[in-house]
């Protein structure tokens, strides 16, 4: 039987990365690697956090058809290489894509059997603080992030699913919860 695609979406600051991490090490899911053009902060590995490529190599795969979506996201290109996905559920597995938002919506399109799910934060106020907390942005672009993060989550009802991050393990739990009642439904029960 083939297999789910669950997207996972939201604003940035939102701390997708983070449950993205924590809801993996709880649930089997096959999770999909993006290419991007953004140059790997410290830490990141190639094949394993993105496929760093450059600006050809992206532009390349876009006009080849290779990607299921792709979006620009402050001054870079983010794109979800399509064939593993496709590989995956094929041989059943449930495939986690964790993108932003404009990204979700041409999945949607395309794959309208795709599980959408919209991590918010608790408040605007809360996300502007987790934002200056990571002290990676200067206040102008703090208040762009915010500025997106609003009209995100104006979409927030195209979504299936909207998981509220305030604490992190009830979170995770929400989020194991709906993979878990999926697979029930796709089993029969
Ligand atoms: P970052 O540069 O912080 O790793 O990611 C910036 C934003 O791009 C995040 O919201 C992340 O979820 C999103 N992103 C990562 N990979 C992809 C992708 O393949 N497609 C799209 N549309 N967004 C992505």
């Amino acid at each position: 039987m083939r297999g789910d695609l669950f997207v996972m979406t939201g604003a940035s600051g939102v701390g997708k990365g983070t449950l993205r991490a924590r809801l993996m090490e709880r649930v089997k899911l096959h999770y999909s690697i993006s290419m991007t053009t953004r140059p790997p902060r410290e830490g990141e590995r190639h094949g394993i956090d993105y496929w760093f490529v450059d600006e050809a190599t992206f532009e390349r795969t876009k006009r080849e058809g290779g990607f299921l979506e792709y979006a620009t996201y402050v001054d870079h290109s983010y794109g979800t290489p399509r064939a593993p996905v496709e590989r995956a559920l094929e041989r059943g597995e449930d495939v986690l894509l964790e993108i932003e938002v404009q990204g979700a919506l041409q999945v949607a399109e395309k794959m309208p059997e795709a599980q959408l799910i919209f991590v918010i934060p608790p408040s605007l106020s809360e996300l502007r603080q987790r934002l200056l907390l990571r002290g990676k942005d200067t206040l102008e672009k703090i208040e762009k992030r915010l500025e997106r993060a609003r009209e995100e989550i104006a979409l927030a009802d195209r979504f299936h699913y909207v998981v509220v991050n305030d604490l992190l393990a009830d979170a995770v739990a929400d989020l194991e919860r709906i993979i878990m009642a999926r697979r029930r439904i796709v089993n029969r029960m």
